[in-house]
């Protein structure tokens, strides 16, 4: 494994591998967007260091844990709302449309991967959306304005109108079952890369982390990069301790 030793040597290395691979896949979480102004989970400050998260078990069983729910979405919802795609993101968008990258596998819920230009056919989002909601029972699509406006005047919930169901945002929440169909073309496009890139994750959210294992067990080079250690440093071919935007703008041209 190479850790990142000076700056230079770092990105030479990540050019090399990227240069040399033919079909590359990149997977982001919370650290790629924390340059967008939006808080990640596990750092200093970080979303759990204020609150704990809400279990997808407790959210259907309890009106009052959905309106706790809501009332937290809400509350953050001015910075979700607010956040642009930053170099990080745009490095990213860069690489997929010079056929470097064919797939962008994200645990990000934000939609900044597709804001930033990366057409959403190529975003592959294990953990859902937050900038909408959908039905429970029948999956149909609720737009958050409409509920916001409802939950202001009469912290009324959500109901879906075809079929009765509870409304959610269209988030995997912690107790959920994982995406079927993101899943299976998540573990695709792992097993069809030569370079695996893991970007902004602290690599402990499972099964999502286990993604970067399996591709380098099939073969394919695995890069590391997050301003901290990850529990897969010691697989991968090249680690990057770095901050996510200037440590890509060294290595991809932006457009
Ligand atoms: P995480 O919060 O567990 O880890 C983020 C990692 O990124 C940390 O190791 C942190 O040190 C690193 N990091 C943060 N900013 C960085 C920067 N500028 N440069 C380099 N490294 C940086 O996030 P995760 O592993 O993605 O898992 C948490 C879950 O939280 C995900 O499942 C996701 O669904 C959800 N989440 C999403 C968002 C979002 O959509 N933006 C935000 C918060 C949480």
């Amino acid at each position: 494994m190479e850790k990142s030793g000076s700056e230079n040597s770092s990105s030479q290395i990540f050019r090399d591998l990227l240069a040399g691979s033919s079909r590359a896949v990149v997977f982001t979480g919370a650290g790629v967007s924390t340059e967008s102004g939006i808080p990640d989970f596990r750092s200093p400050g970080g979303i759990w260091s204020r609150m704990a998260p809400i279990d997808y078990q407790d959210f259907v069983r309890s009106a009052e844990v959905r309106r706790e729910a809501w009332q937290r979405k809400f509350e953050m919802d001015d910075t979700m709302r607010g956040a642009q795609p930053n170099i990080g993101h745009a490095a990213i968008a860069s690489m997929v449309e010079r056929d470097v990258v064919r797939a962008v596998i994200t645990q990000n819920i934000d939609g900044l991967h597709q804001a930033s230009g990366v057409p959403a056919d190529k975003v592959i989002e294990l953990h859902g959306n937050t900038t909408y909601a959908t039905c429970l029972e029948c999956a149909e699509r609720y737009e958050l304005d409409d509920i916001k406006r409802e939950f202001e005047v009469s912290r009324r919930l959500p109901v879906c109108d075809v079929c009765g169901g509870i409304v959610k945002t269209a988030t995997i929440s912690f107790g959920q079952s994982m995406p079927l169909g993101p899943m299976e073309r998540a573990e695709e496009e792992t097993l069809e890369c030569d370079l695996f890139i893991a970007i902004g994750s602290s690599l402990v959210v499972y099964p999502a982390a286990s993604f970067p294992l399996l591709a380098k067990r099939n073969g394919a080079r695995l890069v590391i990069l997050n301003r901290e250690e990850t529990p897969l440093d010691d697989a991968a071919d090249l680690v990057v301790h770095d901050e996510i935007g200037p440590a890509l703008a060294r290595v991809v041209p932006l457009n």
